[in-house]
């Protein structure tokens, strides 16, 4: 059992609940990512932008930080070779 965020109704902590009082998807609510800080690593809930641990962003870091890293290593690379 788990409560409901938003109203403290016990609910189920299965995957799909949702609350049978106010309708809130606790499931989506409850939801941990995991800190892409390789040295923290905190399950942290998917609401929050920042990790509470290490204060690294969460938000969006798979996607543009990872180009943005990726652009980088193949910047490295071309100037090695010139
Ligand atoms: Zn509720
Ligand atoms: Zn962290």
């Amino acid at each position: 059992m788990t409560k409901c965020p938003r109203c403290g109704k016990e609910v189920s902590s299965r995957p799909g609940t949702i609350c049978p009082r106010c309708g809130l998807k606790v499931y989506e609510a409850n939801e941990k990512i995991r800190c892409p800080e390789p040295n923290c690593k905190a399950l942290v809930s998917k609401k929050l932008e920042y990790c509470p641990k290490c204060g690294c962003k969460l938000k969006n870091y798979n996607f543009s930080d990872f180009i943005k890293m990726a652009r980088c290593k193949i910047d490295e690379s071309l100037n090695q070779k010139e």
